[in-house]
């Protein structure tokens, strides 16, 4: 018979999801460098770059990997010879821990918890509730898994009942160019198949906490189906050729990772679930003995590159910024802001458009006339940091806007990340204006250009209120440029036929041959 304290436990809880909140895992920092030394498509290998140059910087500086520091998943297995020194139960505990670590007063975390989820949407300013799940099992002891889940990812979470011969690998195939790049890629992929709709689910989710291996796979070879089947998925779709943040290259999953469950013989439930370039998690066990360590990683584990800006960077001055500037980006063109840009994100957006189509003027001072939005939602500062990590949101959710953003306001310029939709793109086009991106996975690296930040609207909104940031040399990419091309589907297009042309294409069968 163990016996847990409630304090043991909510300190475990809260010292987990700091240590997740700035250390990558090991394996997936190994598995990343990989990607990056094998990377030939240039701005996929520079997104590559800044993700891991960012990574070792949150190591050193204990700030977050990325500004959405995620929905908190807990798993835990509870042994049944387990006694709890509590009045509250687990549940309650892990939003104890929730609620201590993401109020550290040294690494503040930001807070995305809004409820209700149909209606009011209101913060609920420490990230709680968690979403737990409790098992019981033999033993004395209890384990802990535990995930900070970035929006974005789980954003493009699918499900999808098969027919019981439908072909896994073809549904996959056919869903991850669907997903977009909204879960930043690259990262990994967990699929849970079997069981009912939500075991698969969860299968998919907790397959996405397990290590990651794949170069371990590679080089011994699948000694069962299931490890040729990871093989197989693994080597097809990087070979859609989405790449890096969906720009285009060799990489767009790390590892493939699989579970699965018996399932009713009419059924075959299928899930997947995307996990992104700030992939976090952690295990641990508590047997009563005392709360968990957490044991720092070296930061030899980090490569020892670095990042600079290629020299066909145009340098831009963002208080001189004229459309007929702005005509001249093409899309792939490295750009190095310097000036004024405007924050703004879902909830800014709303409150924006809804007074344009109202008739109604902004409230002072805000004014978009030749001025770039960046669709951010950053940490809280510390120290002397103008902002807290400050990395893009997913552009799309703001495409509903964009139209009236463009034909309204006089803005010139988005920075966000992932594609934008068709008509967005239209609209673009049609205004002359141009879609940046930012590398989503390399926040506090993004946020090191911003030299001050100035609340302009809506306080009330939080993170998502609107800030006027004045950057110094911050990176971007064009991504959709005035003439309506787009990068998110030139680059995938282009590396999906270097990739064909250059590999033959590998099956689980002929994987079983080859061994
Ligand atoms: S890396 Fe992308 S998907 Fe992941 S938490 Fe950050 S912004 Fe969200």
């Amino acid at each position: 018979m163990a016996t847990i304290r409630e304090a043991d436990f909510v300190q475990s809880i809260s010292d987990a999801l700091q240590y997740i909140s700035y250390y990558h895992s090991a394996d997936f920092v190994a598995h990343l460098t990989d990607a990056y030394e094998r990377e030939r498509s240039a701005v996929a290998r520079d997104a590559i770059a800044q993700i891991l140059v960012n990574s070792r910087l949150c190591a050193h500086g204990h700030r977050p990997i990325c500004q959405d520091t995620g929905i908190v998943n807990v798993f835990l297995k509870v042994g049944m010879d387990v006694r709890w020194d509590t009045t509250r139960i687990p549940t309650e505990l892990v939003d104890e821990g929730v609620r201590r670590a993401y109020t550290h007063p040294e690494n503040p975390l930001r807070p995305s918890i809004v409820d209700d989820p149909l209606f009011a949407r209101e913060n609920t300013g420490d990230n709680t509730p968690a979403v737990t799940h409790v098992e019981i099992v033999p033993g004395a002891q209890v384990e802990v898994a535990i995930a900070a889940k970035g929006g974005g990812s789980e954003n493009k979470s699918t499900f999808a009942v098969l027919n019981p011969s439908d072909s896994l690998v073809d549904w996959v195939l056919a869903t991850v160019p669907k997903l977009g790049a909204g879960w930043c890629p690259p990262g990994l992929l967990g699929i849970g198949v079997g069981g009912t709709a939500e075991r698969s689910m969860l299968l998919a989710k907790q397959a996405l906490l397990d290590p990651l291996d794949m170069h371990e796979l590679l080089s011994r070879g699948p000694s069962n189906r299931l490890e040729a089947l990871r093989l197989e998925l693994y080597e097809k779709v990087n070979a859609l050729g989405i790449g890096a943040q969906g720009l285009g290259g060799l990489t767009t999953v790390l590892d493939i990772k699989i579970r699965t469950y018996p399932t009713h013989a009419a059924s075959k439930p299928v899930a997947m679930i995307p996990n992104c370039a700030a992939t976090r998690h952690v295990h641990f066990v508590l047997d009563g003995s005392g709360p968990a360590s957490f044991d720092p990683p070296s930061l030899e584990l980090w490569p020892k590159i670095s990042w600079a800006p290629g020299a066909s960077a145009r340098r831009i001055d963002l208080e001189k910024l004229t459309r007929a500037e702005v005509k001249g980006w093409r899309a792939g063109d490295t750009l190095l802001l310097s000036g004024r840009v405007l924050t703004a994100r879902d909830a800014a957006h709303r409150r924006i458009v809804e007074l344009l189509n109202a008739g109604d003027s902004l409230p002072t001072p805000l004014d978009f006339t030749n001025r770039v939005i960046y669709y951010v939602g950053p940490v809280d500062a510390v120290g002397n940091e103008a902002v807290g990590p400050a990395g893009p949101t997913t552009a799309t959710r703001m495409d509903k806007f964009t139209a009236t953003m463009l034909g309204k306001t006089g803005l010139l310029a988005m920075i966000g990340k992932a594609e934008r939709g068709a008509e967005t793109i239209e609209q673009i086009r049609t205004h002359e204006a141009a879609y940046l991106i930012a590398v989503g996975g390399a926040a506090y690296l993004v946020s090191r250009a911003v030299r001050s930040a100035r609340l302009l609207a809506f306080p009330e909104l939080g993170m998502e209120a609107v800030y006027e940031f004045d950057v110094q040399e911050m990176p971007v990419t064009v991504a959709v440029d005035s003439t309506g091309a787009s990068l998110h589907s030139t680059g995938p297009a282009f590396w999906r036929e270097q990739i064909r042309n250059a590999r033959p294409p590998i099956t689980v069968e002929s994987k079983h041959r080859r061994d």
